[in-house]
């Protein structure tokens, strides 16, 4: 029987037959050198995407056949939304395999952000969330910061063995790859890469030089990434391409902050103190008294708070309140998938709103 041909974009298999099927081609394109999907195609040209009807079901069988496996499992985090990228279930599907752990935009860190705090802080967290790397590194696929590096520890814990690149959508693993296909080969922009979630449908087989392969997995769907609740235009918003740059805000108690409309933190008690806002430099941040926070969110979200657009209100999750005492200095409230606010100085009471589904935490601050 002939094979089945793989779009080089996502790596579903391709058929010709119906156009609302995922892996639709048109026949033409098969004579091409590099053949992609149509919903490949749409991302890479017009920028646009179009919904695939796999589950998280899907996505999970084929992350269980990784466990089953001998190879070495390269899981890609992104560092501005650690938790939210976190797969939670990774162990299951992990076995006996090594894993090497990489959180990536690191462009998106201030300057002032030392890359060793953050690569101790990624090493107690995965401990804490019972993942035990071989190692751990910083990179921006995007740039191509630290990718060297990170190609050399693969080549090194390998061991001749297959490579699995895992993580959730978004995190940037197809820019990875594309960055790694550059360094090995010189071959640029392989894969489709877009920023909107769920780009990458199937395993793509990337061939080693001593016949093992490097496999780039689905991305699996976390339902608690921000970016699942706002509308695909506003996606760019709240994933910066440049470094953020911090606002602080001098706040009195009974405050409130809104960010957008996103996400809303509440200043209880502490007497008057800074916070610094570190958050999508495209976020608007609009401050405003406590007592009458929630009125001006029941009449400005999708106007003056936005994201969420108008258009969308309907299907966007209500706010959240999750209380915080906080009782170190230099502590973090972060919001996952959209950043975090610094508090320099102990004894402050904080309610952080996010919607609903979306984590919020603190921690001991990066900087
Ligand atoms: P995947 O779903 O994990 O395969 O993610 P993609 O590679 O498609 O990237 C998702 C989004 O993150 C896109 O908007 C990328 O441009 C962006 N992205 C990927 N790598 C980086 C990076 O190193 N820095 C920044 N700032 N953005 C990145």
């Amino acid at each position: 029987t002939e094979k089945d041909l793989h779009c080089m974009g996502c790596g579903v298999v391709l058929q010709t037959e119906n156009p609302n099927e995922i892996g639709y081609t048109p026949k033409s394109a098969l004579e091409k050198e590099v053949v992609i999907c149509q919903r490949c195609f749409r991302v890479k040209h017009y920028n646009e995407i179009q919904d695939v009807s796999l589950t998280d079901d899907d996505f999970l069988k084929i992350l269980n056949g990784i466990g089953q496996t001998d190879g070495l499992i390269v899981k890609v985090v992104d560092i501005f939304d650690f938790n939210g990228s976190w797969l939670p279930g990774l162990h299951r599907f992990v076995g006996h395999n090594n894993v090497l752990l990489v959180g990536n935009k690191a462009d998106l860190l201030p300057k002032s952000v030392k890359h060793s705090k953050v690569i101790n802080w990624m090493k107690k967290s995965a401990k804490d969330l019972g993942l035990k790397p071989m190692d751990v590194f910083l990179m921006s696929a995007h740039k191509g910061q630290g990718i060297k590096e990170i190609a050399e520890a693969i080549e090194h814990y390998r061991f001749g063995k297959d490579v699995y690149v895992v993580g959730c959508t978004n995190v940037g693993k197809s820019t990875f790859i594309n960055a790694i296909i550059k360094e090995v080969s010189g071959e640029k922009d392989v894969i489709t890469t877009s920023q909107y979630p769920g780009t990458t449908l199937d395993m793509i087989d990337i061939p080693l030089d001593n016949g093992a392969s490097l496999y780039d997995t689905p991305g699996i769907i976390n339902h608690h990434q921000m970016a699942h609740y706002v509308d695909k235009r506003d996606l760019k918003l709240i994933s910066p391409k440049k470094e953020i740059k911090p606002k602080i805000y001098q706040l009195n108690e009974e405050q409130t902050l809104y960010f957008g409309g996103l996400a809303r933190l509440d200043y209880i008690s502490g007497g008057r103190r800074s916070f610094t806002c570190y958050i999508s430099n495209e976020i608007n941040i609009h401050r405003t008294k406590l007592e009458k926070a929630d009125e001006l969110y029941r009449n400005q979200v999708g106007e003056l708070l936005q994201p969420p657009r108008k258009n969308q209100l309907d299907e966007f999750p209500e706010l959240v309140a999750h209380e915080f005492a906080i009782k170190h200095a230099k502590t973090d409230i972060v919001f996952s998938g959209l950043g975090w606010v610094t508090l320099n100085e102990p004894g402050a009471k904080i309610v952080a709103h996010a919607p609903k589904g979306v984590g919020v935490f603190i921690r001991e601050s990066l900087i």
